[in-house]
């Protein structure tokens, strides 16, 4: 099989998915959207994906991203940054990441202004709400609840950020259910401040129909489309 009718197939099924897990629960599927998560797999990918109707790719390495964006640059992709993000990387990524879904901490919101200021263009943020009961170690990637709401404060007052939501990461081992009813929680209060904020970044290969039923805007799936990853990261 060629590597586009492999990807083809791989999209087909995470699409059914995806439409399965509306109907479940009596969503439209339009209010789902697909980041395909392209870490580890090649640009040629990448342009294949778009030729198959991808619009939106996900990445969570700045040196690998900001590479593939270079020979991808012309295919009018939307890019997310999904991954832990260093902070004296984040003026980086703001000048070719569309919107950032691991805004955690304060630090980081500095760099990614300066950076979305520095190349005029304006950058999504998604604030990382920690999903964990706190002994996980997994627990510490993303913000304590608690402290959702000052950080999103904190984007909204930066005119070339663009706050859009939250997002969430299942801990490994953790319960889905449990997690994705929690960032529910923390959009829903993020909502009553900033209506506009209606993103709920949620879901990946292993658990995306749960966070479908638990209000998911946007799934982010990379092995389920594109196959295993030879690095496991
Ligand atoms: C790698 C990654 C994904 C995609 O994971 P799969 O299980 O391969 O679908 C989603 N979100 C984040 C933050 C990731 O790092």
């Amino acid at each position: 099989m060629s590597r586009r009718s492999e990807l083809a197939a791989g999209l087909a099924s995470v699409q059914q998915r995806i439409e399965t897990a509306c109907a479940q629960v009596g969503r439209d599927p339009g209010s789902v959207r697909l980041i395909v998560v392209t870490k580890t797999f090649p640009a040629d990918d990448v342009r294949l994906l778009a030729e198959l109707g991808v619009t939106d790719v996900g990445e969570n390495k700045h040196q690998e991203a900001v590479d593939k964006h270079a020979q991808c640059a012309d295919l009018g992709l939307r890019w997310h940054f999904v991954g832990g993000l260093q902070s004296n990387k984040a003026a980086a990524v703001s000048a070719y990441c569309d919107v950032v879904h691991s805004v955690d901490r304060r630090k980081l919101i500095t760099g990614l202004a300066n950076g979305a200021r520095g190349s005029e263009r304006r950058v999504g943020c998604l604030v990382q709400v920690s999903l964990g009961d706190g002994e996980e170690p997994q627990a510490r990637s993303g913000a304590d609840p608690a402290h959702v709401l000052a950080l999103a404060n904190r984007v909204a007052y930066e005119p070339d950020l663009d706050l859009l939501g939250v997002m969430g990461v299942c801990p490994l081992g953790g319960d889905p259910v449990r997690a994705f009813d929690l960032l529910a929680a923390a959009a829903q209060q993020l909502q009553s401040e900033h209506p506009g904020a209606s993103v709920i970044s949620a879901g990946m290969s292993g658990d995306l129909e749960t966070a479908i039923g638990c209000g998911a805007t946007h799934v982010r799936v990379g092995t389920a489309v594109l196959g295993a990853r030879e690095v496991l990261r």
